[in-house]
């Protein structure tokens, strides 16, 4: 079975969630090809090229690739979808922007959010906000679907050198611009795949404290930032940054939860964490049921607290 996994980069480095779509694939049969479009994206074919398991890197290098545009990225991936039992991308925001549009196009159902694949036409995937798990069954002729990346381990390099080959640009659309980004730089660990999540809620007041008081813990576990819903809405967190049923789902070894509820839909995105360490002031709180480790204590006082009894 040959599989075409779709590259997520930021045009200097390969996501995260693109090797655990090429573990994911692994599954389905040995063909694996990355399809991985941008400009001047030439080191990042040859990164994707030494990762185990990968037969093919098919290079669209061009300008109109230059911002992550699914209307354009769309056609591309259609030009060669023939080529192709199936069709993968990890579900972070850009996968979850294309793969629908690409399987429209191709008249093909989809799947979203994977966690198993028990052979190439059923998959497991959560629903009712991660309580459940349904398994389905697909019987298109091209699988289209985008893989949570916490369920999958990172493919990683090895003696493996795939071909690299060019693909020749489709049109670009007329009806989508490109207009402009606001990225928050950021010298942590991706959210999606980190090993350590320090998360904040609301309850930290402004954009300020939440900084202050969580960024120095997480510098010094390496550790990613995350937050709630509440606190992203509230303006005390950027949006990049909500975990949860409708933010990123993460499944660290370690997740720290300070001044979290513990809201069911926060839960969604946390519970295949292996440790949660909860610290809210009310026992009560519910984030105390899910936590494996929970700390009674205003947060003002132990975080700072907390990251000043940690070595370097
Ligand atoms: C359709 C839908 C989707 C949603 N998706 C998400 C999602 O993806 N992610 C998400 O997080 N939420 C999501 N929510 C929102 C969710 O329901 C909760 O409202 C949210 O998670 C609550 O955030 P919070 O814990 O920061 O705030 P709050 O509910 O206000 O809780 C604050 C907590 O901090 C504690 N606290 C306050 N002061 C201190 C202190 N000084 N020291 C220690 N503890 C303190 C309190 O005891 C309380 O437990 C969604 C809701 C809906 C309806």
């Amino acid at each position: 079975m040959s599989t075409l996994i779709i590259a997520e980069h930021d045009q200097q480095s390969l996501r995260a969630s693109t090797r655990s779509a090429i573990t994911a694939a692994a599954v389905l049969g040995d063909a694996i090809d990355v399809l991985v479009a941008g400009e001047n994206i030439g080191v990042i074919a040859e990164q994707i090229a030494r990762l185990n398991g990968v037969r093919r890197v098919r290079v669209a290098d061009d300008a109109r690739y230059a911002n992550l545009l699914a209307e354009n990225f769309a056609p591309l991936i259609v030009s060669i979808a023939s080529e192709y039992q199936a069709i993968i991308g990890a579900a972070t925001s850009f996968g979850k922007n294309l793969l629908p549009r690409v399987a429209a196009l191709l008249d093909v159902d989809m799947v979203s959010e994977v966690t198993a694949i028990i052979d190439s036409n059923t998959y497991v995937r959560p629903i009712y906000a991660g309580h459940l798990n349904a398994t389905v069954r697909n019987d298109a002729a091209i699988k289209i679907f985008t893989i949570r990346a916490t369920a999958f381990e990172p493919a990683i390099e090895g003696e493996n050198l795939a071909a690299i080959a060019p693909l020749a640009a489709t049109e670009a659309t007329t009806l989508a611009r490109w207009v402009s980004s606001a990225i928050q730089k950021s010298e942590r660990p991706e959210l999606s795949t980190a090993r350590v999540v320090v998360s904040g809620g609301r309850s930290l007041g402004s954009a300020e404290k939440f900084q202050q008081l969580l960024s120095p813990l997480a510098t010094k576990l390496n550790a990613a930032i995350g937050a709630t819903r509440a606190a992203v809405d509230a303006g005390i967190a950027p949006n990049e940054y909500q975990v949860g049923q409708t933010g990123t789902v993460v499944a660290p070894d370690l997740y720290i939860a300070v001044g979290v509820s513990g809201a069911t839909q926060h839960i969604a995105g946390i519970k295949d964490s292996r440790v949660i360490v909860a610290i809210n002031h009310d026992p009560d709180a519910q984030i105390f049921q899910w936590a494996d480790y929970g700390l009674v204590a205003d947060l003002f006082d132990s975080v700072t607290e907390l990251e000043k009894s940690l070595l370097h």
